[in-house]
């Protein structure tokens, strides 16, 4: 069975780099009727789990990925990690290091004098003698000392380390019994039965270190996907400036969990040159053998495309529901299918169409100045009062069609144009000169309102 797993480390929000291998993973469990994983990568005592933990979980749900099974969190599994310490130590492939912070640097220092890799020499290894007193030691497992150590990446192809240049005996154990990070993630991995590991390429020098653990648990190593980072436009590492780092907030830019999904499955991954993919396609199509090998460059232009063509094409029903989400209830509003067919076509993103939804369901209570001074001087209010009171004879009024005769055998009998009519028209519905074909908006906002609305601004004190 596929077994993935997301395993991040809780920074206190989810990142978008962590929802795009989570996206992949997720993808390929799924596609394989296989389980995808969640673990909270806790070790680290000092920060706040359990916040971390509920950031991302709503950042899933936002996006609408679930994991199976409960989420996974290391910090609960001290004693399972301390059990397998034991047993490295009890089988001699681990053994306690007594070397005192000062020789460390010692070492070190000597090392770089040399111009040679930083690296632990092994002195304890062997180690039959009395300890020295006072130090607390750390645990190191045995490395091998030579030759090298290989995997086939899914995404890299075959990824060969030698050891005299990447590994040492590293630290498993600190010396309060904490155990490391590339200590737990292989027992984790193993033990959560993950068949399939895709992450960020910059865990790649992790690897030979993760799998050095297997190899002395006797687990199975996983097959591992190393995905190429996203950088920035200018091809470095991504920042805060390039666009959101934080997967919700996105959410607040309006940009709706499918485009997000659909935009970073494309940031790594193509297939041919089609940009949108639907959930049901991304399952179909999705392979992470398929991959890209380079690094992505993150594109805001795109996501605010993608965004767009997500905005015109998904179900009314679906945008209703995600207007709520923005404190947006059109679930009671009658025309409310025609109103979002309206403006669809004329927004980047939610927050723009709740803006112009509530310019026009809501009777605006001050209007633009600039629209003012432009549109309503000489006799523009006049005019407008005259085609309201036309409007007010013909009673009645519900199609745009309808509105839109009225509108010209007003505009004839006076010899006027549609110029005239239309800006101050809009002024008076929704507060500015800035609205979707004025015909269409006023048969949604209805003749009652209409009639209220044109008569409210010709009785302002403008
Ligand atoms: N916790 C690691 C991170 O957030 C990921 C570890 C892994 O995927 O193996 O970068």
């Amino acid at each position: 069975m596929v077994v993935t797993r997301f395993a991040p480390s809780p920074t206190g929000y989810l990142h978008i780099g962590g929802l795009r291998t989570a996206l992949y993973s997720y993808l390929w469990a799924k596609k394989n009727s296989g389980k995808f994983l969640l673990r909270i990568e806790d070790t680290d005592l000092k920060r706040n789990s359990q916040e971390a933990a509920l950031a991302i979980e709503e950042a899933f749900q936002w996006t609408n990925l679930s994991h199976d099974g409960e989420i996974v969190y290391q910090s609960n599994r001290f004693d399972l990690y301390k059990k397998y310490i034991q047993q490295l130590l009890d089988e001699g492939k681990a053994y306690y290091c007594y070397m005192s912070p000062q020789e460390r640097d010692a070492l070190y220092e000597k090392q770089k004098a040399n111009k040679e890799r930083t690296k632990y020499d092994g002195r304890y290894r062997d180690f039959q003698g009395t300890p020295p007193k006072g130090i607390e030691p750390v645990v190191r497992i045995k490395s091998p000392l030579d030759g090298e150590i290989s995997f086939d990446d899914g995404i890299k192809g075959q990824v060969t380390f030698n050891v005299k240049d990447i590994l040492d005996d590293f630290v498993i154990a600190r010396a309060d019994g904490t155990p490391l990070y590339n200590f737990v993630v292989a027992i984790d991995d193993a033990l959560m039965n993950v068949s399939e590991v895709i992450r960020g390429d910059d865990h790649l020098s992790n690897t030979p270190k993760q799998i050095v653990v297997y190899k002395a648990l006797g687990f199975d190593v996983p097959k591992f996907y190393h995905v190429p980072m996203i950088l920035n436009p200018s091809g470095k590492k991504l920042s805060k400036r390039d666009g959101a780092m934080d997967v919700m907030d996105y959410k607040k830019d309006g940009i709706l969990p499918e485009a997000l999904l659909n935009f970073l499955i494309r940031l790594g991954w193509s297939h041919g040159d089609q940009e949108i993919f639907s959930m049901e396609e991304m399952l179909e199509l999705f392979d992470p053998n398929n991959i890209n090998k380079s690094a992505s460059a993150y594109n805001a232009e795109k996501l605010s495309w993608i965004n767009a063509q997500y905005i015109k094409s998904l179900h009314v029903n679906r945008l209703v529901e995600v207007l709520k989400e923005y404190d947006l209830d059109l679930s009671n509003y009658e025309k409310r299918d025609e109103l979002i067919d309206l403006l669809r076509e004329r927004v980047k993103n939610i927050n723009e169409l709740k803006s112009m939804v509530n310019s026009i369901i809501i009777k605006p209570n001050e209007y633009d100045d600039k629209a003012v001074e432009k549109f309503l001087k000489g006799d523009a209010l006049e005019i407008l009062g005259a085609f309201n009171e036309a409007l007010k004879a013909k009673g009645e009024t519900t199609l745009a069609e309808e509105f839109k005769e009225v509108a010209n055998s007003f505009l004839d009998s006076k010899g006027l144009k549609l110029k005239h009519l239309a800006q101050p028209i809009r002024i008076a519905i929704v507060g500015s000169a800035v609205s979707p074909s004025v015909f269409d908006v006023l048969s949604i906002v209805g003749y009652k309102d209409v009639v209220q609305r044109i008569d409210a601004l010709i009785s302002s004190s403008l």
